[in-house]
């Protein structure tokens, strides 16, 4: 049995929503009342009767939903009916499921292992696989229809549905492929050798336009969605096996780093707590290139959330912390605890010990659900000495510009304020600037190679330069990309 995945991986960005009311995990949570938490309730207590019930209930308002097959499978194993458990399996198979060590390990399905049904599942695993994946590039045709580009990844089992330009696409795959190599060595070293290997399901990345990433945002959250989309950054959905990003920065880094981590915790078995999801992944959201050219963490608007709260003396205790629940951490301030739980990864990842944090964790998971006493063990220290520490080095960290400010350098052009997901678009000039080329409807998509996706990542990478200093922009007119030599202009 299991509960249906559907809400993991929101990201939050945008600190605009600060001020408003937060509703989608409202809108993609359970009730307590719905079939599916009937369900599991029932089959926790091994009632099956009445979780059966809950679960044809649950089949007749969503048919599709293959969590809710699986889960019919096991109640009718447990029931002893291995002939329609077996039916019910293919079903829930041939409709999406993709988790073969769920299907191996759970107990409930063990009065099935022996059936023909079961051995033929297991054992065609591979081209099941495949055709799911065929399947999801059939549907991703459908819904974004033949202006898209659509690419397989082989080595990461990635499948791309593409809006933007061929070379875009490119920036993005590669993108994913530099998130990849930096996941492997600084978080699942020593954890696993690969995150894509033959028995992992393959994984949809979307990169739709703006205009189809609201209607998306809309139909998945429904009407509260709407006017609030700058919120939703993105979402990975570990059922389904879909990533759709809103833009192919931090949004896209996040998520991706959600596929990686749950084809961790999914070989594991484990299901690891909030903190650890969203912190992992947002720690990647934001770096700087090493000298090697590898991302390295770097301080962004979430720590200064984080290093707000600290000086308002109202940063939640490490043992507090890890065991916050998801509806409170996603629930009406989110952003306070992604920037606390991003932090505290940065600081982790600071002094070197994440890959031998997550390791210890994953090994320990059993004792320590809440990953707070391999805290301790990769630190050396105690609870209580990482509260001081992390709040001392928290309040040692810079406060990172969120705006261009009076004084500092800019580009000399007004951006419009919405965005694209690709870049910033140029919406005006500031009086007496040189544009170097550049125009009003122009996407800026990197500064000196730099990729700038969205308003925070343009601002961090002007805040190192100075006015009077000359730039390469690169930019998007239309179908071309470009690129413009700018001298940076002192802000007014
Ligand atoms: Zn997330």
């Amino acid at each position: 049995m299991r509960r249906l995945r559907g809400t993991t991986g929101v990201a939050v960005v945008a600190a605009a929503l600060a001020a408003c009311a937060w509703p989608y995990a409202a809108a993609g949570q359970d009730e307590g009342g719905s079939p599916e938490e009937r369900a599991i309730r029932a089959f926790a207590a091994g009632d099956y009767e009445t979780a059966e019930a809950a679960l044809r209930r649950q089949l007749e308002e969503d048919p599709g939903n293959f969590v809710a097959m699986y889960n019919l499978a096991c109640v009718r194993a447990m029931r002893g009916d291995t002939a329609e458990a077996g039916e019910m399996l293919i079903r829930a198979v041939e409709h999406g499921f993709a988790d073969i060590r769920q299907l191996t390990h759970d107990p409930h399905l063990a009065p099935l292992r022996g059936d023909p049904r079961y051995l033929a599942i297991v054992q065609r695993w591979d081209e099941i696989l495949e055709r799911r994946a065929a399947t999801d590039l059939d549907r991703a045709r459908e819904r974004f229809g033949g202006g898209y580009l659509y690419e397989r990844d082989e080595r990461l089992r990635l499948l791309f549905a593409s809006g933007f330009s061929p070379e875009t696409t490119a920036q993005c795959r590669a993108e994913v492929e530099r998130i990849h190599a930096w996941a492997m060595e600084e978080v699942f070293a020593g954890t696993h050798e690969e995150l894509a290997g033959a028995q992992d399901a393959w994984v949809l990345v979307a990169l739709p336009t703006r205009r189809d990433f609201e209607r998306w945002a809309f139909e998945t959250y429904g009407p509260a969605a709407r006017g609030y989309t700058q919120g939703i950054g993105g979402h990975y959905n570990h059922d389904t096996k879909q990533l759709v990003t809103g833009d192919l920065g931090a949004s896209l880094r996040h998520e991706f780093m959600h596929v990686l981590h749950w084809r961790s915790a999914t070989r594991l078995g484990q299901i690891h707590p909030v903190w650890v999801q969203e912190g992992l992944c947002a720690l990647i959201e934001d770096y700087d290139p090493g000298p090697d050219g590898r991302p390295v963490p770097a301080p962004s608007w979430r720590t200064n959330q984080a290093r707000f709260l600290a000086e308002a003396g109202k940063l939640l205790k490490v043992r507090d912390l890890v065991s916050v629940p998801r509806e409170h951490f996603t629930g009406t301030r989110p952003l306070a605890y992604y920037g606390q739980a991003r932090a505290l990864f940065l600081f982790v990842h600071a002094r070197g010990r994440l890959a031998a944090w997550y390791r210890h964790f994953t090994e320990h998971f059993r004792e320590d659900p809440t990953g707070l006493a391999s805290l301790e063990a990769a630190l050396g220290m105690s609870a209580e000495e990482i509260d001081a520490e992390y709040r001392r080095w928290l309040l040692s960290l810079p406060k990172v510009p969120e705006e261009v400010r009076v004084g500092s350098a800019s580009l000399g052009v007004q951006i419009d304020a919405t965005g694209t997901g690709e870049g910033l678009t140029i919406s005006a000039f500031v009086p007496r600037s040189a544009a170097g080329g550049l125009r009003v409807g122009d996407v800026i998509t990197h500064v000196d190679g730099r990729a700038v996706r969205d308003y925070y990542e343009l601002v961090r990478v002007l805040a190192r330069r100075s006015p009077g200093e000359i730039v390469e922009v690169g930019y998007r007119r239309g179908r071309l990309h470009g690129t413009a030599t700018v001298t940076l202009k002192r802000a007014e």
